[in-house]
């Protein structure tokens, strides 16, 4: 920790009252805008982290800030013993871009996976199907709730929190030839991320993905793809399914849907959401007004096709200048998926970059206890990714 300062006036009182089951960094953000940030003492910072791909449009958004705004002089909440107006075009938006035909509407990624593992569940049960159990992969995350940890395969997520929900199978990424004996009659859904964001950026290959939608079909499973971080143009497509030439039974969206406020969705058609008939599943805050009137603004921008060429094309960017660091010394891998960038490190830990990195005016994320994951705002701009990467270079190569 630096000297005595704005942030560590704040950072002091933080380490006494908060849980401590964060370490975030010694500076507290005080305003941002677009992918800038400025702490309490007034210093700026690129923004590379994007919030752990949440702030998807940047900080301070006009059209964001007008949303909220609007929606916050109407009314804030009304519970789900009424409707509104935002979650009813959130949804119908939803429903006309994707294969979805019903949406739920929750506050976060594991609430939307939560709802998922439900929803294929009475899926099975209505049709008195007995299956119940669920096929996830290695390496995956899924959240933190119970059912999410026990689906991802994390040690020390799951250390001390035992027992966990049983049921649960858990595959090789990956693994094709291990698809057809995995997947089995009693498997009730089957939940992949198409990309593993917190393992480090490993997408899943095109094969596998459809290998995984034949299994699926062949057995009767449900097929669910948890894009809580790959969705909403992360990637260049806004559901990166879209780029898997599949049709998915379930969805789960969050993070960079609301960009910047809680939301989660849950996706799926008629036939399988039928069976959540009023007291099956619910959520005090899900489909809350102004968290819907945003999510709507940010599928309205992000869902034209120019804005996500527009994401490639700064993946590109970032390639070309990531390219320059001499991988072989630095890095030992670079794996990228639309604005969503994995950079082993080969000599350094994460951690020791990421805190060097907000000496120097950088902020970074990580994955893993090597990797440098880059998510930043799809509409960071060319010179913003220019000045963070030379800070980056600064850092790592030491010029
Ligand atoms: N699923 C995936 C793929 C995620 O990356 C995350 C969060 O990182 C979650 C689910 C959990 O989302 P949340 O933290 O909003 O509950």
């Amino acid at each position: 920790m630096k000297e005595n300062t704005k942030n560590n006036q704040l950072r002091v009182i933080y380490d006494d009252v908060m849980l401590p089951n964060y370490s975030p960094a010694y500076f507290i953000p005080e305003k941002a805008e677009g992918s800038r940030v400025w702490d309490k003492d007034n210093k700026e910072y690129i923004d590379f982290g994007g919030g752990i791909a949440v702030n998807s449009l940047g900080h301070s958004h006009p059209a964001l800030i007008k949303a909220l705004n609007e929606q916050s002089k109407k009314f804030w909440h009304v519970s789900n013993y009424l409707t509104n107006e935002p979650a009813i075009n959130l949804a119908k938006k939803l429903t006309e871009l994707t294969f979805a035909e019903n949406i739920f509407f929750s506050n976060s990624g594991t609430e939307a996976n939560e709802a998922a593992i439900k929803i294929a569940r009475k899926f099975h049960s209505a049709k008195g199907q007995k299956r119940s159990e669920i096929v996830s992969f290695k390496n995956s995350f899924h959240g933190r709730s119970l059912l999410n940890i026990s689906l991802g395969s994390s040690d020390m997520h799951r250390e001390g929190f035992e027992p966990l929900m049983s049921g649960i199978k858990h595959g090789n990424f990956n693994d094709l030839a291990s698809l057809a004996d995995l997947i089995t009659d009693q498997t009730a859904a089957v939940i992949v991320e198409p990309v593993q964001g917190e393992a480090g950026v490993y997408a899943a290959s095109k094969e596998f993905i459809k290998k995984l939608r034949e299994e699926s079909s062949k057995k009767g499973a449900l097929l669910i793809i948890d894009e809580v971080q790959s969705g909403v143009g992360r990637t260049g497509k806004l559901y990166s399914y879209m780029d898997y030439d599949i049709e998915p039974d379930i969805v789960t969206s969050a993070k960079g849907l609301g960009g910047g406020i809680p939301i989660g969705a849950t996706l799926t058609t008629k036939l399988i959401g039928q069976n959540m008939q009023p007291g099956t599943h619910g959520s005090t805050f899900g489909g809350n007004p102004m968290a819907c009137a945003v999510a709507n603004e940010v599928i309205e921008i992000i869902s034209h096709q120019k804005f996500l060429d527009g994401v490639k094309e700064k993946e590109s960017l970032f390639l070309k200048l990531l390219s320059e660091f001499e991988v072989n010394k630095v890095f030992s891998a670079i794996r990228s998926s639309g604005l969503w960038i994995g950079c082993d490190l080969i000599e350094r830990s994460a951690n020791d970059v990421l805190n060097q990195a907000y000496d120097e005016g950088l902020i970074l994320v990580s994955a893993g206890s090597n990797c440098l994951r880059l998510a930043p705002a799809l509409n960071i701009s060319n010179e913003e990714i220019e000045q963070g990467i030379s800070i980056l270079k600064k850092i790592l190569l030491g010029r």
